[in-house]
């Protein structure tokens, strides 16, 4: 009978009025022309989807990490949106191979308007297994990969005075996260960058945002963190109220609006798209949405009869 109830609850939802956007609709067609975006980790997954979606919008593109054959061909695949695009085998890591793709950008297309910093490395691992370099490899990529980025590219910002940053943190950023110690404690960290700059770098005309995705399905992401077998792709979705993982489109069009100049005054922010999911763990009573309907009404009669 519970169950019964349980699921006709659900099936009342309207969960089919918040499917992903179909169509193309949502910019002006050169929203982005002109601007010369570095993304770094943009040979594969989000970055990819993202530097997709900035090409389609008009963008110059230039995709950076360390796979010079990754790169290559996701470079030919981002042409077909029309852009030009180039790429830089870059271990963000390394200050020299950041310098490198600095100069080689300007060199190639003369400025840098955006600088997208995406690359990321992560594993699941009981934090008392870790090691002190498995910590260490996640920190260089994540946060002094980004920092060495931010600085870079900064500094030709400064002397152009104008530029845009977009870090890609994760909702764990703020709230951290047991068996992903190495990733929490250095996403949490280009929060507190991004939250820094934005502030001290207005005044060279910089804005820095972040946006913090929950679960998307990428290649990377599923091969590290649910692998399959352990249920661990399952119990994703149950914890998002919209019942589903985002659509890549859907954080591509959430960066794009951010880089663009019509978020000209988002400055310092941290957008989460994530379907509700990290709100969920959060409110007390949340877990309530499992209380049958029938069980809802016996309660509602109750309270009235102790009046
Ligand atoms: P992904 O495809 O594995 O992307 C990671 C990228 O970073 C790869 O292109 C990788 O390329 C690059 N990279 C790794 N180490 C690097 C280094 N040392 N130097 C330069 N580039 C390096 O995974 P994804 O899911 O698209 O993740 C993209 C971003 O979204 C990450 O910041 C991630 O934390 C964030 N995010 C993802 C999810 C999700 O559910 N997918 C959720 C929250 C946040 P190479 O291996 O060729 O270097």
């Amino acid at each position: 009978m519970i169950k019964e109830v349980q699921s006709q609850t659900v099936s009342l939802l309207n969960f089919h009025l918040l499917k992903p956007p179909k169509g193309n609709l949502m910019f002006e067609k050169d929203l982005l022309k002109n601007k010369t975006i570095i993304v770094t980790g943009g040979g594969t997954g989000l970055g990819k989807s993202m530097a997709n979606r900035f090409g389609e919008l008009g963008a110059n593109l230039v995709i950076a990490s360390r796979k010079d054959d990754v790169l290559k061909t996701a470079a030919e695949d981002l042409r077909k949106t029309g852009a030009e695009v180039e790429w830089s085998v870059c271990d963000v890591r390394n200050p020299g191979d950041v310098a490198e793709l600095v100069s080689f950008t300007k060199e190639r297309f003369g400025t840098i308007d955006i600088l997208l910093n995406n690359a990321a490395g992560n594993f699941i691992c009981p934090t008392e297994k870790l090691t002190e370099g498995g910590f260490k490899v996640v920190v260089d990529i994540v946060l002094n990969g980004t920092f060495n980025c931010t600085l870079a590219v900064g500094k030709e910002m400064i002397e152009q005075g104008k530029g845009t940053m977009l870090n890609i943190v994760t909702t764990y950023a703020w709230t951290g996260s047991g068996y992903v110690v190495p990733s929490a404690a250095a996403k949490a960290g280009v929060l507190a960058i991004t939250r820094s700059l934005a502030v001290e770098w207005a005044k060279y005309g910089i804005r820095t945002n972040a946006i913090a995705p929950g679960p998307f399905p990428t290649e990377g992401a599923w091969s590290r963190l649910a692998p399959p077998g352990l249920g661990i792709e399952k119990a994703l979705k149950n914890r998002i109220p919209l019942k589903r993982f985002g659509e890549h489109v859907e954080l591509a069009n959430l960066a794009s609006y951010l880089v663009s100049d019509q978020a000209a005054y988002i400055n310092g922010e941290v957008v989460t798209i994530d379907g509700g999911e990290w709100l969920k763990g959060a409110g007390e009573f949340n877990e309530l949405d499992k209380v049958p309907k029938l069980a809802w009404k016996a309660m509602s009669a109750f309270r009235k009869g102790k009046k």
